[in-house]
């Protein structure tokens, strides 16, 4: 029978308690970023930076308006180029081991200091063509506000970002380690945004190389929409709560290290 999910401000809850060899899984979304300065997706009437998501975030919009897609991206590159990363992206890269899977454009896991960060929505700061398999490449100063960039096979370049209705990047990846984890964590996000919002009730089904199920804690301003799929909601700020969210046991020393 699947426990009723405790929902309580985040200070009420106890550190969570990691063993060692345990796999934790962290899903990160936008309300990570917010105490960096970086708007999340839900700000304003369902407007994004202003804009009608379907104006700027799918490939229709792309097709129709690719200057309006490219002003919308060269503005918010130019944005990022200066954001610092929060306590919440610094407490995330200290941890020794995690698969860290972000929703988010943004290269603020990185500036914390994680070294594998899975953006399953893309980089912003990479640009790819649309047209040729050419690999998407670091591109952070290209800002693209008149004439549209062409790659040297003459198509159209675009940002390197999933639009909606596009396929997340690395589903195959998260798939696996999903499926292995013990400890589910996700960080910032509405639990509207598909196939991310679903990870945790396909946690519900599947029961991990122990033959346990995942905890599945969830850390975020307000309780998201799949709120019932996860044992805790714990409710504050990423940047208060994350840095004394784990109990992680020393591994210094131990084992004879030399
Ligand atoms: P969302 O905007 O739908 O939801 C953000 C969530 O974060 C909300 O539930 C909100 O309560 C919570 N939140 C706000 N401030 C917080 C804080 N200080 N600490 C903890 N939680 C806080 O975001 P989403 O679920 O990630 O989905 C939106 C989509 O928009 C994603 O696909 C993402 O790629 C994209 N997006 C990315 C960025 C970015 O790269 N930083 C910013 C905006 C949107």
């Amino acid at each position: 029978m699947i426990p009723l999910t405790k929902v309580a401000p985040g200070r009420e809850f106890a550190p969570l308690k990691i063993a060692r060899g345990e796999k934790i899984f962290v899903l990160t979304g936008a309300g990570i970023s917010a105490e960096s300065g970086v708007k999340t997706f839900r700000d304003a009437n369902g407007l994004w930076e202003e804009h009608r998501v379907e104006d700027v975030a799918t490939p229709e919009a792309f097709e129709r308006d690719p200057r309006l897609v490219w002003r919308f991206y060269s503005e918010r590159r130019k944005r990022l180029a200066s954001v610092l990363p929060n306590p919440a992206h610094f407490a995330l890269a200290s941890l020794p081991e995690v698969f860290l899977c972000t929703q988010n454009v943004d290269p603020l896991h990185e500036r914390a200091g994680s070294t594998q960060v899975l953006h399953m929505h893309g980089e912003i700061s990479k640009t790819r063509c649309s047209s040729c398999d050419r690999e998407p490449f670091e591109d952070a100063a290209g800002l693209y506000f008149d004439a549209l960039p062409r790659c040297h096979c003459g198509g159209l370049l675009r940002p390197h970002v999933v639009w909606f209705g596009e396929i997340p990047l690395g589903m195959r990846e998260i798939g696996e380690a999903l499926d292995d984890c013990d400890l589910f964590l996700t960080v910032g996000s509405s639990g509207a945004v598909h196939p991310a919002a679903g990870f945790v009730s396909h946690l519900r089904n599947v029961k991990n190389r122990h033959g346990r199920f995942a905890r599945c804690i969830y850390v975020g301003l307000e309780r998201p929409d799949n709120a019932h799929s996860f044992d805790e909601c714990r409710l504050g700020k990423a940047g208060d709560l994350l840095p004394s969210l784990f109990d992680v046991p020393s591994f210094v020393g131990a084992e004879g290290s030399d």
